[in-house]
């Protein structure tokens, strides 16, 4: 599933190669992803100049003079950039075409995927209404976290993965920024100190400000042609390594289930 570094790096890939472009066709294929891609957008989008590409939480939303739409790649979307002669793959289900004969393709096995209309005035999309500030924005920090835990009896771990609090610390990142922070996934939120939530905001934003950093190095294979795009290879300290030793003490990672989700952590290094 594309985490949100993933999607920055797609989103900082596109911009450049979608910024002034025309958009002379947009091509539904396949209009039944996660919702029915509306009929209109075809004729919106026809002729449009895009203006900027930018991101919130997992969502793409790109504007244009005309009509801007909103993106989400579900579980298993892929965007490419390729020339006309490109052969179609199954579950190519959108085409942008552009000005330059360069096609946008979004491809997604499962579907799960969206592509909606942006509202046209300030309004912001239902979809986005609800959802908490971006991990590396200024306003989420240590107070943000501290404030908005008390009382709170929930794992700390659901507690950061939740969307309304901050958004896009999947579980990988949750799982690895608790344990640099040194705080077990399990504890409740409320009972989890000022102290640990100063080092928790910083492990969150670095982990996720790394993944973006490298991020830059799959680029590459997010433009080839075959439109596939690594995963993130930052090296992984605990997550997915439940019962090996930890690297910093040596003690035998453990791991329980915290809202559905597997979460491994050292019993000596967090607290
Ligand atoms: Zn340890």
């Amino acid at each position: 599933m594309p985490e949100l570094p993933e999607v920055e790096t797609i989103r900082r890939g596109l911009e450049p190669l979608l910024a002034g472009r025309r958009i002379t066709t947009f091509e539904t294929r396949e209009p039944r992803l996660r919702w029915p891609v509306p009929t209109e957008l075809a004729q919106q989008l026809a002729g449009a100049r895009v203006q900027t590409l930018s991101r919130r939480a997992k969502y793409l939303l790109l504007e244009t003079d005309r009509a801007g739409i909103l993106l989400h790649l579900g579980m298993s979307g892929s965007l490419r950039h390729c020339t006309p002669g490109t052969p179609l793959r199954r579950h190519d289900h959108l085409i942008l075409h552009l000005d330059n004969g360069y096609q946008i393709r979004l491809h997604d096995p499962r579907r799960f995927g969206c592509c909606l209309p942006l509202p046209s005035d300030d309004t912001l999309h239902p979809l986005l209404a609800d959802l908490g500030p971006e991990p590396l924005a200024p306003e989420f920090d240590a107070d943000y976290l501290f404030q908005r835990s008390r009382g709170r009896r929930s794992a700390v771990k659901a507690f950061i993965m939740d969307q309304a609090i901050v958004v896009g610390v999947g579980n990988i990142y949750a799982t690895e920024a608790l344990f640099l922070a040194g705080i077990r996934p399990g504890r409740a939120a409320g009972r989890v100190t000022r102290a640990e939530y100063d080092r928790l905001a910083v492990h969150i934003r670095t982990v996720l400000a790394t993944a973006i950093e490298q991020g830059g190095t799959t680029l590459r294979d997010f433009l080839r042609e075959d439109g596939t795009h690594g995963y993130f290879r930052q090296s992984l300290r605990v997550y997915g390594r439940a019962g090996e030793p930890c690297h910093v003490c040596n003690s035998v990672l453990r791991t329980r289930r915290i809202g559905q989700r597997a979460s491994s952590y050292c019993p000596t290094c967090q607290k």
